[in-house]
């Protein structure tokens, strides 16, 4: 008799335990969604969450769970940038970077972080929106459905639209588990904030400078201050596209929570920042600076009980940020990721390296708990480095000799890394010049407008190969 009353009660709890099982498996799959912002500072993000506090992204129901505010990029534009966020791997192993429109191809002999949420099982998406994301270079691989649009400074595929595809994609996948990378371009240049945007602003004198283009930045180049009324209102227009970038991350949360998805995780970064003359210069591409690799990292989890917003102040790149998503969801992290020297918790010890330029001189930066250094390579010259104290001077305008430990430190990672990048193959470099395909045309006109294309007096036809005389030196010949 006892017995057939705990047998009863044991059906009894496992009937209810599976009702709620059920109940959980009904809901949607799982979702990891990761934006990257194209060119966004982290202190336009900063200023938000300063000025609007717990309503810096309205629709989203909580606060963000992490802020990390020394979060760097493994370089400062976007091709080797979102590569190694994809592979988990320093840019001279992924080989994704270049110069001018001589550009790598992501190497096939790396896994990447959508064929690492497939091989799981999950379903994998990209919206992206710039010519550095072509399929042509290969950060296609690995994701299901790769919506790509090229994005032309006068002519992109805004925030609102690229969010709208995204949320389609997230409801066809209904039950299944879904990684999901959208890509945001609005705040590169031109900086030409929507008229409806210009007008509820108000701002007269700021409308009629609207658009903003790279000629006319390179007009200012040599001639305006920081202090400059011309510079404030680019940068001013720049702030009001990043503006649309992050109220259009706040519409893709909200969309995605109202699909009542199970557990979802949401991560909001950049491939690298912009400069208005924080260093003399405009744009990006060139330098290693904290205007160009320092980058907002944000983090929201939601479903597993209320967590209290938390920022974070240790040392972390986005090249780990892959391994760190995997961990995050219980997943197996591909061999082929770094082990990651990113400070995720704040303990210290944290350590983030970038490399490659788009054009000039080659350069390699490491930031650590206490310093920044930064590093020009020159082939036949010895290397030369200025560092920062990255408390005291994070926007890095008092450079000081580089300690000799740390300049050790850092070319001995770049070493290992130009060794470890021997062993995964370097594919031939594509001029996006001139051809007959009509894609490579596409790309070539995009990169063109964007201001990248055509003769670069100081780049000297150099690459990312100072140092190394092997197969890859021939590359530079050739822009
Ligand atoms: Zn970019």
């Amino acid at each position: 008799m006892r017995r057939a009353f705990e047998l009863v009660l044991f059906l009894a709890i496992f009937a209810a335990l599976k009702v709620a099982l059920d109940r959980d498996d009904a809901r949607p799959g799982r979702t990891v969604v990761l934006v990257v912002v194209d060119t966004l500072r982290a202190d336009v993000v900063e200023a938000r969450l300063d000025e609007r506090g717990d309503d810096a992204f309205p629709l989203v129901t909580s606060p963000p769970i992490r802020v990390h505010a020394r979060a760097f990029s493994a370089s400062g534009w976007t091709l080797p940038a979102v590569a190694s966020i994809l592979t988990g791997v320093d840019p001279e192993v992924h080989h994704a970077h270049g110069k001018a429109t001589v550009l790598a191809p992501l190497t096939p002999d790396l896994a990447t972080l959508p064929e690492a949420f497939r091989d799981a099982g999950w379903r994998t998406a990209a919206v992206t929106n710039a010519a550095f994301l072509s399929p042509l270079l290969g950060l296609d691989r690995g994701f299901d459905v790769y919506d790509h649009e090229h994005a032309y400074n006068r002519t992109l595929r805004r925030a609102d639209e690229t969010v709208a595809r995204a949320l389609e994609i997230v409801e066809a996948a209904g039950g299944d588990d879904l990684f999901l990378f959208v890509h945001l371009f609005d705040p590169h240049l031109d900086y030409d904030p929507t008229a409806d945007r210009l007008a509820e602003l108000g701002d007269a004198a700021l409308t009629s400078a609207a658009p903003v283009t790279l000629a006319d930045l390179r007009a200012l180049e040599g001639t305006a201050q920081a202090s400059d009324a011309r510079v404030r209102d680019a940068r001013r227009l720049y702030e009001l596209e990043a503006d649309a970038a992050l109220d259009a991350f706040d519409r893709l949360v909200e969309g995605v929570l109202l699909q009542e998805r199970r557990k979802p995780t949401f991560v909001l970064t950049a491939d690298h920042g912009e400069e208005f003359l924080d260093h003399g210069g405009f744009e990006h591409g060139h330098t290693l600076h904290a205007e160009l690799v320092r980058v907002p990292l944000l983090m929201w989890r939601f479903g597993r009980g209320t967590q209290p917003p938390n920022r974070r102040d240790g040392v972390v790149s986005t090249r780990d940020l892959g391994r760190r998503l995997l961990e995050l969801e219980g997943l197996a992290v591909p061999d082929s990721f770094a082990p990651s020297t990113s400070d995720w918790d704040g303990a210290g010890g944290g350590v983030a390296y970038s490399a490659t330029t788009l054009y000039g001189p080659v350069r390699v930066a490491l930031r650590t708990d206490d310093a920044a250094l930064l590093v020009e390579l020159r082939e036949g010259a010895p290397p030369v480095g200025a560092q920062y104290d990255l408390a005291a001077d994070p926007t890095e305008q008092r450079p000081r000799d580089p300690d000799p430990a740390l300049l050790d430190r850092l070319l001995d990672r770049r070493r290992a890394n130009r060794e470890a990048g021997r062993a995964t193959r370097r594919l031939d470099w594509l001029d996006l010049g001139p051809s007959k395909h009509a894609e490579r045309d596409a790309t070539l006109r995009s990169l063109e407008s964007l201001g990248y294309a055509g003769g670069d007096g100081d780049s000297n036809g150099d690459s990312d190969d100072v140092g190394d005389r092997d197969e890859d030196s021939g590359a530079g010949d050739r822009r």
